[in-house]
């Protein structure tokens, strides 16, 4: 499936959960900000990434789930791209 993996850089303060749960996809920049990343990528000096579609089976999903809700400031949105439903947070 494609998921869309979303922080809100205004609102994430770095706290890192997210990277703590799914350090494959979240990392901390120099800003102190969550980037999302492609499965096992870098972040980009100067370039910071907030949004990513990526590929994700079922295992995945659940893990960046839990990297959103892990967040204690809800900065991280996921959507189901293909169904277009958000998954995290629900309405
Ligand atoms: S858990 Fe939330 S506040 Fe903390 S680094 Fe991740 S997105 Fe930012």
């Amino acid at each position: 499936m494609k998921l869309k993996i979303s922080v809100d850089p205004d609102l994430c303060f770095g706290a890192a959960s997210c990277v703590t749960v799914s350090p494959s996809h979240f990392r901390l920049n120099d800003k102190n900000k969550a980037e999302v990343l492609e499965e096992g990528g870098d972040i980009m000096p100067g370039n910071p990434i907030y949004e990513r579609i990526i590929e994700a089976d079922e295992a995945k999903r659940d893990e960046l789930i839990l990297s959103a809700q892990s967040c204690p400031v809800s900065a991280i949105s996921i959507w189901d791209m293909e169904t277009g439903e958000r998954l995290y947070p629900k309405d």
